[in-house]
């Protein structure tokens, strides 16, 4: 896809929902079917362009170039890790840049996805705080950061998990996120990505929680951090509005679906929260809710004081967890040389961004380093 043209007016249609797509169709008296047809050729086939769309009438082609472009991203740099991970630079059109970062797996291929361009929450572990928010991503910039790293996917191997795990607060941006979550999950013209494959992650902002928990089936993961409000609170400074007992009291009564759990993300910091008296508690809290506990060690980046415990703590921490009956594993990073593991995203937004650097990408299966 060509550079973005900041002047142009035109909307990408990956930003319409199935009932937009339609009314515009409608009020050029053609029929709703054709917004399947052409949603088809978006998720499924990923085409690039209106022109692609070989069985729609050439007036409607031309009707759709008119009012709409397709693709909202510029890819400006990828950056292949040694572990096989590769982070995907994207610009948007006014010069913003977001972070995507591609997991292959055994037997899976996991995309991580920004929803918003930095971040206002101020958790003060996370790189993406140091940004601040910039904006919210758009339905669009959500939905075409799949699609353009699945178009240099080779053919065999398709993205089958989603995580919003990326820059920003996905809850943050409710709508976006939700709408993207429509296109990604819809069977019958979207993406047709279950939401069992997909896991959205949020600091704990209950009232968008417990919506996205009545509207969608995607997987919820809390980054938890620990359970004692005035440690939490230094942490993720929104604890002071949703503190702990709340939220979990809050996870306690989610419409959560009998066979899933929520996940907890709790990061280890040295000595802040990696005690097995912190474990204890931890373990103690939870009770009675149906969750698993993801330990994340610490991930340093420029400017953070925090260190990461030492093994043994680690496996304590997980033992004493799973000695209470807890589910437990521990995330180990993925792509932490390129910076791009949990907490290691950051842009400095550069307006007009510079020539693409390229140094790998899974289509060419090249990871450097
Ligand atoms: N805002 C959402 C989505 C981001 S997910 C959320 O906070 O859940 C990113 C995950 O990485 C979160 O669990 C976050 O707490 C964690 N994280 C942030 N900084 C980290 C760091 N330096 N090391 C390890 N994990 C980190």
């Amino acid at each position: 896809m060509e550079d973005i043209n900041p002047s142009d007016t035109r909307r990408p249609v990956e930003d319409l929902s199935d009932s937009e797509l339609s009314a515009w169709l409608d009020a050029r008296g053609l029929p709703a079917y054709r917004a399947d047809q052409i949603r088809r050729w978006l998720f499924r086939k990923r085409a690039t362009s209106f022109d692609a769309m070989t069985d729609l009438a050439a007036t409607l082609r031309q009707a759709l170039a008119r009012d709409f472009v397709i693709g909202s991203l510029v890819m400006q740099q990828c950056l292949g890790s040694r572990d096989g991970s590769v982070k995907y630079l994207f610009r948007l059109g006014d010069g913003g840049v977001v972070e995507t970062v591609y997991i292959p797996e055994a037997g899976r291929v996991t995309l991580c996805v920004s929803t918003q361009v930095g971040c206002g929450l101020g958790c003060v572990f996370c790189a993406t705080a140091r940004m601040g928010l910039k904006r919210n991503l758009t339905q669009a910039e959500i939905v075409d950061q799949i699609l353009d790293v699945q178009r240099r996917c080779p053919e065999d191997q398709r993205i089958s998990n989603l995580v919003f795990m990326g820059m920003g607060e996905p809850l943050a941006n409710y709508e976006a996120t939700r709408g993207a979550l429509d296109v990604i999950t819809d069977a019958r013209s979207g993406m047709g990505i279950s939401p069992r494959k997909i896991t959205v992650s949020t600091v704990g902002l209950l009232p968008q929680m417990r919506r996205l928990m009545e509207e969608t089936r995607v997987n919820l993961a809390i980054s938890l951090h620990s359970v004692r409000d005035s440690v939490r609170s230094e942490l993720i400074p929104v604890n002071r509005k949703y503190p702990v007992a709340q939220l979990l009291d809050c996870c306690r009564s989610l419409p959560v679906p009998r066979r899933k759990r929520i996940t907890f993300e709790y990061l280890l910091i040295d000595g802040l929260n990696d005690l097995a008296a912190d474990a204890a508690e931890l373990a103690g809290r939870l009770h009675g809710i149906r969750c698993k506990v993801n330990l994340i060690p610490f991930n340093p980046h420029e400017g953070s004081a925090y260190r990461r415990p030492s093994e043994t703590v680690i496996e304590r921490f997980g033992e004493t967890l799973r000695a209470r009956g807890i589910q437990t594993n521990v995330r180990r990073p993925r792509g932490d040389d390129i910076q791009a593991a949990c907490g290691q995203l950051y842009h400095a937004a550069v307006a007009g961004g510079g020539g693409a650097e390229n140094i790998g990408s899974p289509a060419d299966g090249r990871t450097e380093h």
